[in-house]
């Protein structure tokens, strides 16, 4: 029996040793292959009683909300990725430390925190992204920021930067930047559109397709920022060129003055078609130049903010002036945190108005004399006619009472004649013995 074991044993060997070989080559394939998968936390903006931005029907909350379901199912369609969001439904409101902490207990690779934009007086438009002041958190940030801005400009949106905040205790300034920093998570926050400006109305106020259409650009952004492939979408971006930004020093601070340089120099003036092209002189040492407006009246109404060419200093700008005005012409200058300066006023005394309009005022005088004198004309032979038939009734009148003065002398002769043959009649009656 002894014998025979051992027999069975030796014959078992090969399979145990080639079980064993498999076992190993398994094991050691395993770090090569079971990469560890990409944990992304999406947060969308507000939530509860914080409805954030509200303009018209639209209310901030259910549009970060909308972004970010689509962003996430877009996400989903890419390999060796997780995604959460920090909450499912609108209604959920949690603080910004709630926020980083879900992040920090996912053990997030990257949380994006999206939002939509309102500003006073309602004169912005365009969309930034905010990222850390700090080290690393900084350079991950401007990294994945600048795939983000270049993908929302071509959407065709208006790009204002991408920038950092600090606060009176040198902290990021928002609070979700900062938590999320305190607790090791690369965290950035998109602003993607204005609710109260027109230009960038268009991109959100068709329908529902256009908030999930931001989620996809988002997601694409982060795919590339990853380097992620998708067998799905049949996209691989293994060799996506992302942005290489050096982890800064010192903190990263914002710009805090106005731009430097805000200059107006008139070009040309034809008064004739009362056409002024200025010359915009701008630039910001620390920042950049974001929009400039103009104002014709020294600087009380200015017209819309316009895009400054972002690597331009100057920019040449046509005016049609309004004629039979003294102008004022002055431009105000946006870096790219909003701070103003405006620039040097240029006088142009009143012009004539141009030749269409002059034209015109001339032919509506003429059609004006026209009829005036047509006016008169036939008010003239009304009056002539209407005299002419007074001419006439007094002739009539006149006769009719020559008519009537002639038959009372008729009447009066006839009454007197009576008289006087009654009273011979009477005289002859008294003597008849005669
Ligand atoms: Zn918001």
């Amino acid at each position: 029996m002894k014998f025979c074991d051992y027999i069975l044993k030796i014959k078992k060997l090969p399979v145990v040793l080639l079980a064993t070989f498999f076992v190993l080559l398994y094991v050691f394939s395993l770090p090569v292959n079971a990469e560890r998968e990409i944990v992304i936390v999406i947060d969308p903006g507000h939530g509860g009683d914080n409805m954030g931005a509200m303009h018209n029907d639209f209310i901030e909350k259910y549009m970060n909300l909308t972004v970010a379901n689509a962003m996430r199912e877009e996400l989903e369609k890419y390999e060796g990725i997780v995604v959460y969001l920090t909450h499912e439904d609108a209604e959920t409101n949690l603080t910004l430390k709630q926020r980083a902490e879900f992040a920090a207990s996912k053990n997030a690779d990257f949380m994006f925190c999206l939002h939509f934009n309102m500003s006073e007086g309602g004169i912005l438009y365009g969309a930034e992204v905010w990222v850390s002041a700090f080290d690393i958190f900084y350079a991950k940030g401007h990294s994945f920021g600048q795939i983000m801005m270049q993908a929302l400009e071509e959407m065709g949106l208006f790009n204002r930067g991408i920038k950092t905040r600090i606060n009176n205790r040198d902290e990021d300034y928002y609070g979700i930047i900062r938590e999320s920093r305190a607790l090791d998570i690369d965290t950035i926050l998109i602003e993607y559109a204005h609710l109260d400006h027109i230009n960038d109305q268009e991109f959100y106020t068709l329908g529902d397709f256009q908030l999930e259409e931001f989620g996809r650009v988002t997601a694409t952004a982060v795919a590339q920022f990853f380097r992620l492939r998708s067998d799905i979408l049949n996209i691989d971006f293994s060799d996506f060129p992302v942005p290489e930004v050096e982890a800064p020093t010192e903190i990263v601070r914002p710009d805090l003055t106005p731009p430097d340089v805000s200059h107006l120099e008139l070009v040309s003036l034809d008064i004739e078609k009362r056409e002024a092209v200025f010359k915009l002189i701008a630039e910001d040492y620390d920042s950049f130049i974001l929009y400039y407006a103009i104002c014709l009246d020294g600087g009380r109404n200015f017209g819309t903010l316009q895009p400054f060419p972002r690597t331009e200093t100057e920019v040449l700008i046509t005016l049609d002036l309004p004629a039979e005005r003294n102008l004022r012409v002055v431009a105000q200058v946006f870096n790219a945190y909003d701070r103003i300066t405006p620039s040097n006023i240029i006088s142009i005394a009143a012009l004539p108005p141009d030749k269409v309009v002059e034209d015109i005022l001339e032919e509506l005088e003429e059609i004006i004399e026209i009829s005036l004198a047509e006016l008169t004309q036939e008010l003239t032979e009304r009056q002539e006619q209407i005299y002419k038939r007074l001419e006439t009734y007094q002739i009539i009148l006149i006769t009719i009472a020559i008519l009537m003065i002639l038959v009372i002398v008729i009447i009066i002769s006839r009454i007197t004649l009576l008289l006087k043959v009654r009273r011979h009649a009477r005289i002859e009656d008294k003597s008849p013995e005669s």
